[in-house]
């Protein structure tokens, strides 16, 4: 959280004891009556809620908040690993001017198996793909493995088709905090699959994911001073 702008410290600190103005604590201090979540209507807009749980912000295809968090900490994870990586190496992700193929969009080289699938980043080298799934989500473990299994489950066909087509394949899922927590395991993972995707240190994929924390926080924070507002029109991916 160092070098975080003092309003967005500020929000993380009090997103971490539940001090927020949200509708539920202007309502449990009597400041409002009925709380209500302004996007989705729901009665228990919490935190958690605004930043990650609500369904107009997360689906309406006028919105797409979280989706514009996600792409822009992927932003952070593909522009860091394709800085140093080796020109034997190919890197696709699913961002515009990232992908294997613009029609249909890919994020596999369509060389290699023809599929719709779009794993957020892909790197290639002459005998092995890997394919780098991540999330962005509440601080809570269980929200944390859930969308582990999910994306895990997501790709099993397209796992079993790479390998039918020779490709010795690895799936690695990462998981971002929206208050930009991660946990070590994830600097593991990364470092484990290190010598296929980048070749980085550990520290230096530390701090690359501490980069990805910081954007993670400065979109959960716009996110969250947008929570009373019905239309969202960020284009652009949020950059430091
Ligand atoms: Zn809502």
């Amino acid at each position: 959280m160092y070098g975080l702008p003092e309003k967005q410290l500020s929000f993380l600190l009090r997103a971490g004891c539940d001090t927020l103005p949200t509708p539920m604590n202007l309502a449990r201090c009597n400041i409002i009556t009925s709380p209500v979540c302004t996007l989705c209507h729901c009665t228990q807009p919490t935190t958690n809620h605004i930043l990650t749980g609500c369904s107009i912000a997360s689906i309406a295809l006028d919105q797409g908040r979280y989706t514009w968090r996600h792409d822009s900490v992927l932003q952070v994870l593909v522009r860091n690993f394709k800085k140093d990586l080796p020109p034997c190496y190919e890197i696709y992700a699913d961002l515009p001017g990232h992908q294997a193929s613009v029609s249909p969009p890919s994020t596999i080289p369509p060389h290699i198996t023809s599929t719709l699938s779009r794993p957020d980043l892909v790197v290639v080298s002459t005998d092995s793909i890997t394919l780098l799934e991540l999330s962005v989500v509440t601080n809570t473990e269980h929200h944390r493995l859930a969308a582990r299994n999910r994306k895990g489950d997501r790709y099993g066909s397209l796992l079993t088709d790479l390998q039918q087509a020779g490709c010795s394949v690895n799936l690695v899922t990462i998981e971002v905090g929206c208050l930009g927590h991660f946990m070590p395991q994830t600097v593991s993972k990364l470092s484990d699959v290190s010598p296929t995707v980048c070749h980085l240190p550990k520290n230096t994929i530390r701090c690359i994911l501490q980069q990805a924390a910081r954007v993670a926080i400065s979109c959960s924070y716009r996110i969250f001073n947008s929570r009373a507002s019905t239309t969202w029109d960020v284009v652009n991916l949020f950059t430091c």
